[in-house]
């Protein structure tokens, strides 16, 4: 009989019930795509979706596995995929008209991760186009509803991996974190998103965006689901210059390592702009903690306010660059033209939104002669100094605590034509990409109407265990 329930489910959950034989491989699946079927219509959080292959896969390993103490972490468990990250032989559209027909040759090296772990990976999730937004209202695919209530959005712009996650359409997903970009949808939808330290994950297969900020991340039900993940993606990559080259220790989370902890509270934290309920929240969650962790300390990050001002200006000098490669010629689209100059001019025109356009002109004009001093110079100036705030914090504390983002979540369409207002969300997520290290975001024990709020983590980098073990111990707090 098949347990119509058990998307439900965590994988560690999921794992042992495996592994004490209670279900079968088959039965995680068609309960996962059963749910799909009687919600995706409704949320629209997936592109694509490979049902055949993912039964096939999961009969193939009721068929074949006969050792069940030596299970991989990941046997069996579908995840979902951000379409922005590469997987052979299917669609990688990027939420694009421009890669809307693109069908990736490669596996991008953390799904080839995923599969090595035993992964069956179920399908491509919706974003804003290219990745870049926080609502997932601009995917060339139609927008992405959140869940908990679909007038809402997802947050973004990976929201289709966290509303899938949320509506137990998958597992666990991978998403990409340029800007804040898993935690932000994680903290929208009440789902766990870790954003690894800068260079931990290979970016190999993952479509470029601003190379210098993007990360793959983890999100899942849980913490502990994200560390899964994580553990099974993270490693140094000979095709990625930017990865890490030392050892991965493999992360059991464990909530009363915090006992150890000092917590941090940026003092700027509680200024204009942050919803008064969030604030409120995040205080009592934090005076929860407070029981269990070693001392609850003020710490400064006087930087970053100009976080959002530095993150935009560098990510759309990074982005005007990488997307120049989108041509017409190349990949995807081509609108012909007996000219050379209005074949790529057309196609570009044609296949990239609004969003996308404004982020490569104000790019161009940051980076061209005469002011790229001014701009992009004087960004990377600030980046640096709100790398040291962090350094500087972290002596005095070993994880620091925010909220995730200023605001809840925020009906469709009411802040798509204000890009400022949308910008301005991504105040708390940002200051971590820019620092290169990491952070993740977990639903706080109380919700406001109904909606969740995200709590988010920072620790140093490589301070993927400490922050894990926060964020589990926040979620304990009402257990
Ligand atoms: N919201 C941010 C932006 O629009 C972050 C995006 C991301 O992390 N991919 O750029």
């Amino acid at each position: 009989m098949i347990n119509p329930d058990l998307c439900d489910l965590t994988i560690s959950v999921l794992h042992n019930k495996i592994k004490n034989r209670e279900i079968k491989f088959s039965d995680i699946i068609f309960s996962v795509i059963k749910r799909v079927k009687s919600e995706d219509q409704k949320i629209n959080g997936y592109i694509s979706i490979f049902e055949e292959d993912a039964i096939n896969q999961a009969v193939d390993l009721d068929k074949t596995i006969k050792n069940f103490e030596q299970l991989k972490p990941l046997s069996g468990i579908p995840i979902a995929v951000k379409d922005n990250i590469c997987v052979k032989d299917k669609l990688t559209t990027c939420g694009s008209k421009i890669l809307a027909n693109f069908i990736s040759p490669y596996d991008a090296t953390a799904v080839a991760k995923l599969k090595v772990a035993g992964a069956i990976i179920i399908g491509k999730t919706n974003l804003d186009e290219f990745a870049m937004g926080s609502s997932t209202e601009t995917s060339y695919f139609g927008p992405t509803s959140n869940p908990i209530d679909n007038r809402y959005v997802p947050g973004g712009s990976s929201g289709g991996s966290a509303a899938v996650v949320k509506y137990s359409g998958a597992i666990g997903a991978l998403g990409s974190d340029t800007g804040g970009s898993v935690r932000h949808p994680a903290a929208f939808c009440g789902v766990a998103g870790l954003k690894p330290t800068y260079g931990r994950v290979s970016r190999y297969g993952l479509v470029a965006f601003a190379s210098s900020l993007d990360c793959v991340g983890a999100l899942g039900k849980t913490a502990e689901d994200t560390a899964i993940i994580f553990n099974a993606i993270a490693g140094y990559d000979e095709m990625d210059a930017t990865t890490i080259n030392t050892p991965v220790k493999n992360i059991s989370v464990d909530s009363n390592a915090i006992k150890k902890y000092t917590i941090g509270i940026p003092k700027e934290v509680f200024a204009e702009g942050l919803d008064g309920r969030i604030a409120k929240v995040i205080e009592d969650t934090i005076n929860n903690l407070r029981k269990r962790c070693r001392n609850v300390k003020e710490v400064s990050l006087p930087n970053t306010k100009y976080a959002v001002a530095t993150y935009y200006l560098i990510c759309m000098a990074e982005a005007s660059s990488n997307l120049a490669r989108y041509d017409g010629v190349k990949y995807g689209l081509r609108v012909s033209s007996s000219e050379l100059k209005d074949l790529y001019a057309q196609t570009r025109d044609e296949g990239f939104n609004t969003e996308v356009k404004r982020r490569i002109l104000i790019g161009t004009y940051g980076l061209s002669k005469g002011y790229y001093d001014e701009y992009y110079g004087t960004a990377q100036k600030v980046r640096n100094l709100i790398k040291q705030d962090f350094d500087q914090a972290f002596k005095d504390c070993d994880v620091i605590i925010t909220p995730t983002t200023p605001v809840l979540p925020f009906k469709l369409g009411e802040q798509i034509s204000d890009p400022l207002a949308m910008y301005l969300g991504d105040i708390f997520t940002t200051p971590a990409n820019l620092a290169g290290i990491t952070a993740i975001s977990v639903p706080a024990p109380l919700t406001i109407d109904n909606f969740p709020v995200g709590i988010q983590i920072t620790g140093p980098a490589l301070g993927e265990e400490q922050i894990l073990n926060t964020a589990k111990a926040i979620e304990e707090i009402n257990e």
